[in-house]
């Protein structure tokens, strides 16, 4: 594989040489050149300790970056280039799943260093002068298989140690399109439980990464995205992480409208979703409050509503950061807007206008998702298309969609109107600006002051 080696990368392996060990590329980036896929990242290891890679590395002038040394980890910089060293290690875990080795001790070779790793495919080292492949574990057999397996015949052992990697079992599956060994599989629907004990930040980068496995490596949402939420769903992981979506499990809808009951219809929607993380999180909890709405009511209606609340609670729970959860809770709450494409086009501009631009293109998103989500396929939806084509409309016909855009300001609506600074001048620039949303023609200084004269008249 040498060859596939940049000259930094070469550079740090000599003079790992000049203390007599040897540095190894090991994880994604490895198994991704294997696979003929991109590497997002180098992963390197070696038997050297921390302290001595940091001094070494110092010595030669590169930046050092300590990265939990404990565990073995720091980061080097050469020109631009940044290598996350780890070095060779095997760990003991306390009880739970937590990821807290309870004692790291370091070791000489990748054959011991392997078996604290997760999966096979994952624990392949190559030599950087060398271009030799270490596979303590299987991993080039299970790369030609196109298998996620354990580094150990004991899958247990592994997925106990740290519950977060039943969810990195799910996510290498869904981006990687491979299959999962049938041991693997087993040892995490026993495991998942342990999800419990894993940090919300891990949960969330793991999930936001299962939501976008489609962009990892290209393969299509339904084989990668779908398949990685079904994955959650099949090893259980859905009811530790998700639990108000494990709710919508086999929830019968409406044939009239739905081929899917409630959550595979939301996994669907999910993934007909354009790739934007945002757009999906909203797709993902659209319609869990269903259930509830069900149990309390007997029928569905005002599941945005309630929806709003559910998704918001799971949200912060996961520590999403506020924007991206408050953009997702907005179109949970609105997924029910002008379901069939009825509304008034002067009521669809009003709103727009009050709106603003990119939440109407998420919104009109987030329907198409929905509809396809429901029939199964990528079909046309009519209330969305005419949102596009109206918002479009109001573009051409520079129609003010704020205040600021409005051809008059706050002063001008005093001396107008001879009112003194308050509520009031808010509440005609407003009622300005939705006059404007259906008639942009007049966001001009004249005629605005007429109209503003005919606002307070009234
Ligand atoms: P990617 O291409 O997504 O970066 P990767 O395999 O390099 O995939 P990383 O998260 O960068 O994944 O981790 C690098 C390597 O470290 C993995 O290949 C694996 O060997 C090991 N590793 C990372 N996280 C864990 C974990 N939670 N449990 C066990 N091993 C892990
Ligand atoms: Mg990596």
């Amino acid at each position: 594989m040498r060859s596939t080696f940049e000259p930094e990368l070469i550079e740090l392996a000599e003079l790992v040489r000049s203390r007599g060990a040897e540095l190894f590329v090991v994880g994604g980036h490895v198994r991704n050149t294997l696979l003929g896929l991109p590497i997002s990242d180098t992963d390197v290891t070696s038997r050297l300790r921390p302290d001595e890679v940091t001094s070494l590395c110092r010595g030669a002038g590169y930046t050092v970056v300590p990265k939990g040394a404990a565990f073995g980890m720091v980061e080097v910089h050469i020109g631009g280039k940044v290598y996350e060293h780890t070095t060779f290690r095997s760990d003991t875990y306390a009880e739970g799943g937590a990821h807290r080795p309870e004692s790291v001790s370091f070791s000489e070779t990748p054959e011991e260093d392997a078996f604290r790793r997760d999966f096979s495919v994952n624990a392949l080292y190559a030599g950087v002068l060398s271009g030799a492949i270490t596979d303590p574990t299987g991993g080039l057999r299970d790369i030609d298989r196109r298998l996620i397996r354990t580094t150990t015949a004991d899958p247990e052992a592994i997925l106990r140690d740290d519950g977060l990697r039943i969810m990195r079992l799910c996510r290498f599956a869904a981006e990687l399109g491979f299959d999962i060994d049938e041991s693997t599989f087993a040892a995490a629907k026993k495991c998942a439980p342990l999800l419990a004990d894993v940090s919300a930040e891990r949960v969330r980068d793991e999930l936001g990464k299962i939501l976008m496995a489609d962009v990892k490596y290209g393969l299509p949402a339904e084989e990668s995205v779908l398949r990685g939420l079904h994955l959650l769903d099949e090893t259980g992981a859905l009811d530790v992480i998700l639990p108000e979506l494990a709710r919508c499990r086999g929830v019968a809808q409406s044939p009239k409208f739905h081929r899917y009951p409630v959550l595979e219809h939301i996994f669907r929607t999910t993934a007909m979703a354009k790739p934007d993380l945002v757009l999906r999180l909203g797709c993902l909890f659209h319609d869990a409050a269903k259930p509830v709405m069900l149990e309390r009511q007997g029928n569905m209606h005002g599941h945005d509503v309630e929806g709003e609340l559910i998704a918001r609670e799971a949200l912060r729970r996961l520590r999403f950061d506020n924007a991206s959860s408050e953009a997702a809770v907005w179109l949970v709450r609105y997924h029910m807007y002008d379901l069939d494409g009825n509304a008034k086009e002067p009521t669809l501009k009003r709103r727009f206008v009050s709106w603003g631009r990119e939440r109407v293109l998420a919104l009109a998103d987030i329907r198409d998702a929905d509809f396809r989500g429901s029939v199964g396929e990528r079909i046309e939806v009519k209330s969305s298309d005419r949102w596009r084509r109206v918002l479009a409309e109001m573009e051409e016909k520079h129609t003010p969609f704020s205040e600021r855009e409005l051809n008059c300001t706050g002063a001008d609506v005093m001396r107008w109107l001879e009112l003194p600074p308050g509520p009031k001048v808010g509440e005609v620039k407003a009622a300005l600006l939705a006059h404007c949303a259906v008639r942009p023609q007049d966001n001009t200084p004249e005629k605005l002051r007429r109209i503003a004269k005919d606002t307070v008249g009234r």
